[in-house]
């Protein structure tokens, strides 16, 4: 449906919409355009007196009138890390939420699917990259992040969400996975943020986005021996590659030290996730790319999996 603009409904701006009903007054409207007003996902549609509706403009409350709104730990602790939402962030990872949820009933994107382990091991543990990045970096508009094998947007999209300014990249090679997330993108307004499709081994070669990337990041894709080889390629020099890992990456980073050299990657940084922030045994690990990587890397699609340098 489109729905008009403005209480009186006398604005002039048409969005198409997609609306679900809360209550018999009460919907929560998506835009479905790219060129979306920001924000759209938290406003409202409320009916007046004569049946039509108006769209709210966003509220400082919106994100209350979500279903299941376990919003409390997420909130907490992203001021752990310093990153205090707002409720129009809040109201973004609602959506977020929301739309993973109704996607994950026909397209298989995660076996996390209850509220609050959508918040902690999804968003939370997303956020985390920031622990890495100091304040500086992290504020710059020069920033631009990678994402190699976003899968359903983690890390990169609540990194997004919670640092506007930047540029965000999600590279993916399935095909359903990008269908959701370029739905995801339109739906939660994010401007300056592409969806790729493809192996990072093919990406990683081409001249738009070979060493383009101040941040690189990635979670869940592959050993560090391999991931290395998909992301340094990447990853600018002076920038950095952070690896989100789990459990004991003593041997992880024994085996992947000898290819961390050769793609030019150097000063590898442990992160421990502090015990306050829910999630056990999860670190980060950063690398600093200091010298441009050799031209014969990336390999070709499936050979840093099967044969780590
Ligand atoms: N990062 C997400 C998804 C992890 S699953 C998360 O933490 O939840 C790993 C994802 O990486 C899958 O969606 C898979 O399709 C993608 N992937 C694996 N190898 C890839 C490659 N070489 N290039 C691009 N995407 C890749």
């Amino acid at each position: 449906m489109a729905a008009q603009s403005g209480p009186e409904c006398g604005g002039s701006l048409l969005i198409p919409m997609r609306v679900r009903v809360l209550s018999r007054s009460a919907f929560v409207c998506y835009p479905l355009e790219r060129d979306a007003p920001r924000g759209m996902p938290s406003s409202s549609i409320n009916l007046d007196r004569q049946g039509g509706i108006y769209i709210t403009n966003q509220h400082p409350q919106a994100h209350r009138c979500y279903d299941s709104p376990v919003v409390e730990q997420l909130a907490a602790g992203a001021a752990r890390l310093g990153y205090p939402l707002t409720s129009a962030q809040l109201s973004l990872f609602e959506t977020y939420r929301t739309e993973l949820r109704l996607w994950n009933e026909h397209t298989n994107l995660t076996s996390i699917t209850e509220a609050a382990e959508v918040e902690t091991r999804h968003f939370l543990d997303s956020l985390t990259v920031l622990l890495a990045l100091d304040a500086g970096e992290a504020a710059s508009p020069c920033l631009r992040i990678l994402d190699v094998g976003s899968g359903a947007g983690f890390p990169c999209v609540p990194l997004k969400i919670v640092l506007p300014q930047a540029r965000g990249s999600l590279l993916e090679a399935t095909g359903k996975k990008v269908r959701f997330l370029r739905h995801l993108v339109t739906v939660l307004g994010l401007a300056d943020m592409e969806v790729l499709q493809g192996r990072a081994e093919d990406l990683g070669r081409l001249p738009p986005h070979r060493e383009a990337f101040p941040l690189v990041v990635s979670r869940a894709v592959a050993p560090l021996a391999t991931l290395v080889e998909l992301c340094l390629p990447f990853c600018s020099v002076g920038g950095s590659f952070v690896a989100l890992k789990k459990g004991d990456i003593t041997r992880e980073i024994e085996e992947a030290s000898a290819a961390i050299g050769i793609l030019g990657g150097s000063n590898l940084r442990i992160i421990n996730i502090p015990l306050s922030l829910p999630g056990n045994d999860r670190c980060l690990i950063s690398i600093r790319k200091v010298a441009p990587t050799p031209d014969h890397y990336p390999r070709r699609p499936g050979v840093p999996a099967k044969r780590p340098l």
